[in-house]
């Protein structure tokens, strides 16, 4: 039975040709006898779990077996992994033994339970990480981390290199968020799949009934920012920022954010926020895919202020639809934005603020750099563009691949 979301090489030709659906499905096939494993710890909410998500299926897709494993966790090891996840972009951390202990029991647990024979086993951020600590491998193990690597905590990176260095290749993001370790690295940017519901164009109706049901007014430009709840996306900068241009401009904020499996923190940065409502400020925590969809589409302007990001496919997404992205001028955002020519880079809430006014107050600049937004996707950000890149990695090892002690 054929699905129309369920991610086809094929579908992309539209997108990208002919040429390149047939170079990539030639490169596939052959790794075609490849059986292939990628590890994660949620299946949804954040950009690592939709990438998983899309490009597990196509990788099927062009004939190479590959599963989706996502480790299981207690609260209290998700709470050590979070503090992890924010050392590494450069928070503090009470690194204590008993932390490692969590941390390391919980992954040797996971391991007992996953039997990861695999020719390639792909490991993503930093939960899962010293699973490989575990295993005879068979094939070559990789570990990618999606986070903002621009300024690692130093005892955690270290803590944490006893497992990285077991790799066979790290990937990144960015070719910034390189580090001085002896395993070799490369940098892919992540990717969208456009046949999503989140991804793929809804009808008017469609969309109209998902901001109605949220009760999401549309007589006034909606200016929104969709992420999970956590500082480094600066919510409250953002109510800041629209603060400020609402003594300029009439507009309606929406901040939607989900709150991810394996972020503890989610419930409480949203909590936090509570009290920030009012008629024109909107702060929902839901999973709603075709709201995602709805509001990126239809909203005048997307935020994304972030202090830190390791790529931000939440920007990519707003970009594909045509709407213009104002956002931090960190990580992966200002590779993804032309500041001034398809969207907006800020450093301050005054910044945002100013081009939000700027964006709301000219419909033909909102229209201009939207259409750009959406051309610089095709060209780069399909996940077309991704599966290649892990063909060419994944056919970079030795077939017969030797086992290190
Ligand atoms: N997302 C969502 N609902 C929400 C908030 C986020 O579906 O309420 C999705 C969003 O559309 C994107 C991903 O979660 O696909 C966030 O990825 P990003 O790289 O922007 O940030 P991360 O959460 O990985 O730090």
């Amino acid at each position: 039975m054929q699905n129309e979301t369920i991610p086809q090489v094929e579908n992309y030709k539209r997108f990208v040709g002919k040429e390149t659906v047939e170079r990539v499905q030639h490169k596939a096939g052959k790794l075609e006898d490849l059986h292939v494993a990628h590890v994660n710890s949620t299946y949804y909410g954040g950009g690592v779990a939709e990438l998983l998500g899309a490009l597990t299926l196509l990788m099927n897709d062009v004939g190479i077996k590959t599963g989706w494993r996502v480790i299981q966790g207690s609260p209290d090891y998700f709470s050590v992994t979070k503090k992890l996840h924010n050392a590494l972009q450069g928070g503090e951390i009470n690194l204590t033994p008993l932390k490692k202990r969590i941390y390391e029991n919980v992954v040797y647990e996971n391991t007992i339970r996953n039997h990861l024979d695999h020719d390639r086993v792909i490991i993503h951020d930093p939960q899962p990480l010293p699973m490989i600590s575990h295993y005879e491998k068979r094939g070559p193990w990789i570990w990618r981390c999606h986070l903002d690597l621009t300024d690692p905590n130093q005892e955690v990176w270290e803590y944490l290199s006893q497992f990285i260095n077991e790799y066979d290749a790290m990937i990144v993001s960015l070719e910034e968020y390189k580090q001085d370790i002896p395993v070799p690295q490369t940098h892919f940017m992540p990717a969208l799949n456009p046949f999503s519901i989140k991804n793929r164009r809804l009808s008017g109706e469609e969309m109209d009934d998902r901001l109605d049901y949220y009760d999401i007014p549309t007589d006034l430009p909606i200016v929104t920012q969709v992420s999970r709840f956590d500082r480094w996306k600066d919510p409250e900068g953002v109510i800041e920022a629209f603060k400020m241009a609402q003594e300029e401009i009439d507009a309606t904020l929406v901040l939607l954010g989900s709150i991810a499996t394996d972020d503890p923190e989610g419930q409480k940065v949203y909590q936090s926020l509570l009290d920030s409502r009012e008629e024109r400020i909107i702060i929902l925590a839901k999973e709603d895919t075709a709201l995602v969809n709805a509001l990126q589409t239809r909203s005048a302007v997307v935020l994304q202020k972030s202090i830190r990001e390791g790529f931000g496919l939440t920007v990519t997404e707003a970009m594909w639809k045509g709407t213009p992205v104002i956002g931090g001028n960190v990580g992966g955002i200002k590779h993804q934005i032309q500041d001034g020519e398809n969207g907006y880079l800020v450093s301050s809430h005054e910044e945002a603020a100013e081009k939000i006014v700027t964006l709301i107050e000219d419909p033909d600049l909102r229209e201009e750099m939207g259409h750009k937004a959406r051309e610089s996707v095709r060209d780069g950000y399909l996940m077309i563009r991704l599966l290649e890149q892990y063909l060419d990695l994944l056919d970079n090892f030795e077939t017969s691949y030797s086992y290190r002690e």
